[in-house]
């Protein structure tokens, strides 16, 4: 009986996926976690660009547009609860590692995730940090590929920012400015920094992360990268990709298209 109080979010949205019909997150289709046309959404890797373009926004890749039935996903798993969404978004996030990872010359270098870390109101309203369980579930689809991947948390955040939902993009790189701090002994080894957070609107979180995370990158070596579930999408990002070639070809390329082949069944 006691076991059965004690029963936590995870384990009660597994019983509930048992007696209550599963839609799509996406698009409400029936039967699917993420439907196939909705998971085909986010296997479409390209560079994240931002509208106003920060100075200093690092190399990004977005496994999906951040736009019809992917927002609606990406906002189930992040604010409703449904963390069983770890699993085709965390994948769609590997795609996006990968690709970013990939453009990088040279033969690959282990890769290490920095997720972004969320504000302390945000992880206590959600009551779970869901970016690093994207991170963790896309280190286990990269290492599935053979690319060496681990998570360590390099960076924490300080200091009081305003929420900034309702704040312009200068507003909100100005309320970010000192907001990110290396983590006490923090050290990258040598290994190439992707941040990885779940989705990129205007850029200005990842911009003030990198200016933070660049102090552990190698010097003389790659910069530090970034990968993200989606992106805003905006006119020219079609040209954007098409200058990026090396996301999806050459040998690295190839796992990238492995791992696009290694959606979820279910
Ligand atoms: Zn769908």
């Amino acid at each position: 009986m006691g076991q059965a109080v004690r029963v936590g979010g995870s384990a009660w949205s597994a019983l509930a996926d048992l007696v209550l019909p599963r839609t799509c997150a996406g698009c409400g289709l029936p039967g699917h976690l993420l439907c196939r046309r909705c998971a085909a959404l986010l296997a479409r890797p390209h560079l994240a660009t931002p509208r106003r373009f920060p100075e200093g926004f690092p190399p990004t890749v977005a496994a999906g547009a951040y736009d019809g039935p992917v927002r609606p996903a990406v906002l189930a798993f992040k604010e409703r609860g449904r963390a069983e969404l770890a699993h085709p978004l965390g994948t769609a996030l590997a795609l996006a590692v990968a690709a970013v990872a990939s453009a990088v010359p040279g033969p690959p270098a282990e890769v290490l995730l920095v997720p972004v870390p969320s504000s302390a109101a945000a992880l206590r309203t959600r009551g779970r940090d869901h970016v690093r369980e994207l991170a963790g579930r896309a280190v286990g689809e990269l290492r599935a590929a053979g690319l060496p991947a681990s998570q360590r948390r390099l960076l924490r955040r300080h200091g009081r920012v305003r929420d900034s939902a309702e704040l312009s993009a200068g507003q909100r790189r100005a309320n970010l400015a000192g907001t990110f701090a290396l983590t006490p002994g923090a050290d990258a080894g040598g290994a190439l920094l992707v941040l990885v957070d779940d989705v990129v609107t205007s850029g200005a979180t990842l911009t003030e992360a990198a200016s933070v995370l660049a102090a552990l990158a190698r010097p003389g070596g790659a910069p530090v990268l970034g990968a993200v579930v989606a992106a805003t999408p905006r006119e020219s990002s079609r040209t954007r990709s098409a200058a990026f070639p090396k996301a999806s070809a050459g040998p690295s390329g190839d796992r990238a298209d492995r791992l696009s082949g290694r959606w979820p069944r279910d």
